[in-house]
């Protein structure tokens, strides 16, 4: 099995701290940074890390050029198998029409339209996308069929490209079913769940004005519960409610958006598994008012950041921009956020084997063309990644078409 020694690495970011936590900087602490490190591939998993200049031998060496090396991002919230252009109603936003809920059935009616090969495409493009910008491991949602036959495509397809699929079914009532959402329920908790439960591991709510209320969010997370899958909800996006209160007593595993929070659904939170999953990128596409990190983060709650990549509110798959909007518009400190969209994604995916880099782990990396992290942020819309690898695969690096593009280093 080949090895590959990447070197000349200026900074690298861990998140696998080293001795006690000291009373101050805590969250830089937690990064777990190393300088002037090596580190060694083997067969998709990190062989070996250590002070470059005790490096074993290896048989490709990359040159890391004094840059930074971070573990790849870990996006657990997007949604990426869906037909259509929604450019025009983003334009008309900016020009002053507030966002409802309801956007979401002009995506479902082209959805429902287009070939499985055209949902792929628009699938594999988004997933090369994101994985140039640096994510390594993400989350795909359906949620843009909403009939069992349209959902369980869409899971077949999202399970193609990742294994964490989630079913959102629970997106919007349908048209159809406007007169009975009764019905919709029981459609959603029967055949839907048995069709996509092959191919989904996790069930997702929109819990929100527009969407579905607290007595219906209930019984679908029961439900979902009672069938085996893991659970997410949408919370608080567009108002106060009751999702993020209902998601922690359930035990899903976040509730994301998190934008309209009371005090008592912070202390809930915080005295909770379930992570606050944050996603500016859906506060950039509406012009909306972010949600405070700081608030969760002083209140001791785990923090994620996710891109919300979808048509409607947040088109974008880049991360970087997230941990920027992050630090700039929800008082995250850029540890915090780079930390938050690292392990705290994985957190928010209850995985443990990713977001990190530690011997042993997979081997998933961002090499960036900076000498500090800090750069992520301090440089917001600038492409500062060099290399991605992708367990231990090099990432075609630069603009290409779709498909994820793997290419292998060179000795
Ligand atoms: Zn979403």
């Amino acid at each position: 099995m080949r090895t590959l020694l990447i070197d000349q690495i200026g900074m690298l970011v861990t998140n696998d701290p080293q001795g006690p936590a000291p009373p101050t900087g805590r969250d830089e602490w937690a990064l777990g940074v190393r300088t002037d490190a090596a580190i060694v591939v083997e067969g998709g998993r990190i062989a070996w890390l250590g002070p470059a200049g005790t490096a074993p031998a290896a048989d490709q060496r990359h040159d890391a050029g004094g840059g930074t090396v971070l573990p790849g991002f870990v996006d657990s919230h997007a949604h990426l198998v869906f037909a259509g252009d929604r450019s025009a109603e983003f334009a008309a936003r900016m020009a002053g029409q507030p966002y409802a809920a309801g956007g979401i059935r002009s995506t479902v009616t082209a959805t429902r339209a287009a070939s499985d090969d055209q949902l792929r495409a628009v699938a594999a493009g988004l997933v090369a996308e994101l994985v140039r910008s640096g994510t390594t491991t993400f989350e795909i949602k359906s949620g843009y069929g909403l009939t069992v036959a349209d959902e369980q495509r869409a899971c077949r397809i999202a399970a193609e490209f990742t294994d964490e699929v989630t079913l959102l079914g629970a997106h919007v009532v349908p048209a159809e079913y406007a007169a009975d959402r009764t019905g919709y329920l029981d459609l959603l908790t029967g055949p839907m769940f048995d069709a996509c439960q092959p191919y989904a591991r996790w069930v997702d709510v929109f819990c929100d004005r527009g969407a579905f209320d607290a007595v219906e969010t209930h019984v679908l997370l029961e439900q979902a519960a009672t069938a085996g899958m893991g659970l997410r909800v949408h919370a608080n996006q567009l108002g106060p409610g009751p999702g993020v209160a209902l998601a922690v007593a359930h035990g899903a595993a976040s509730a994301d958006h998190c934008t309209h929070l009371s005090d008592t659904d912070v202390g809930v939170l915080a005295d909770s598994s379930t992570v606050a999953t944050l996603l500016p990128g859906a506060e950039f596409g509406t012009r909306s008012t972010y949600p405070d990190a700081r608030r969760l983060l002083d209140a001791g709650a785990t923090v994620a950041l996710a891109t919300d990549c979808n048509p409607g509110t947040s088109f974008t798959t880049s991360m970087p921009l997230c941990i920027a909007l992050a630090v700039r518009e929800m008082r995250m400190t850029v540890a915090e956020a780079l930390g938050a969209a690292t392990v705290g994604g994985a957190r928010a995916l209850r995985r443990d084997d990713v977001g990190r880099i530690t011997v042993g782990g997979s081997a998933d990396l961002v090499a960036l063309a900076a000498p500090s992290y800090v750069h992520l942020a301090y440089r917001p819309g600038v492409d500062l990644i060099s290399a991605v690898w992708w367990a231990g695969q090099r990432a075609r690096p630069g603009p290409g078409g779709h498909g994820a593009g793997l290419e292998r280093d060179h000795g």
